[in-house]
């Protein structure tokens, strides 16, 4: 199976904090770039790297560096809590975005934005936290493949069976990268036990709370 789960007890007691209901919006955020952070040092396991040398203040030192050919593609809007962990670890990093909305009957995503960098023999690391039907990941692969020959990385916050084995079949080369594969999908494509929608979580845009945080709420009184 190409999926990695980074079960770094790290990672589990981040991803434990974004499962619950009563992380707050900017709380949510701080944990998605810490826990990104623990699965991008897995996901770039194996990329190019140059060796260098460098002056300590004692001596001369052998290293590495990462080759700086990253391309980082968040698909829009959630993939952008995935980003910033990303912008920090290389900051040379060129950022591609594809915005894809899925129909609430069919589930199916249609592209409403897409701006992408140059990635002709680029490696690419597509973010989205919640790889559910996998239909969104998928077209996001096939437009990035589209465009210029590219070595894609799929780096999600939870997976789904379902979303694996759709990339898996339609893009058999991609590795996949999640802190969690779930149990499966409800009737509206929701992953379960999953985290809840992770751009409302993201944004404080929750519908259930009238487009506010319960931060929000609370301080404008409408909870108890
Ligand atoms: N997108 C989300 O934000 N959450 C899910 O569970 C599935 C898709």
């Amino acid at each position: 199976m190409a999926l990695t789960v980074v079960d770094h007890p790290l990672a589990q007691h981040l991803l434990t904090q974004l499962r619950d209901e009563t992380t707050p919006p900017p709380v949510f955020r701080t944990l998605a770039k810490r826990l990104t952070i623990a699965i991008v040092l897995e996901a770039v396991r194996g990329l190019p790297a140059v060796h260098v040398e460098v002056q300590t203040p004692l001596e001369p030192a052998r290293g590495t560096k990462i080759s700086p050919d990253l391309v980082a593609v968040p698909i829009l809007r959630a993939g952008l809590g995935m980003l910033e962990a990303v912008a920090e670890l290389f900051p040379e990093v060129s950022v591609g975005y594809i915005g894809l909305e899925r129909d609430d009957a069919t589930l199916l995503p249609t592209t409403y934005y897409e701006k992408l960098p140059v990635v002709q023999d680029r490696h690419v690391l597509l973010l989205d936290p919640m790889l559910a039907t996998g239909g969104s990941a998928s077209a996001a692969a096939s437009s990035i493949a589209k465009k210029l020959p590219a070595e894609i990385r799929m780096v999600c916050v939870v997976a789904a069976p379902e979303g694996v084995a759709k990339l898996e079949a339609d893009h058999p080369g991609i590795p996949i990268f999640a802190a969690a594969l779930d149990r499966g999908l409800n009737d509206r494509g929701y992953i379960l036990p999953g985290l809840g929608d992770f751009g409302d979580r993201l944004f404080g845009t929750n519908p259930a709370e009238g487009g506010l945080s319960r931060a929000v709420r609370q301080a404008a009184g409408h909870d108890g």
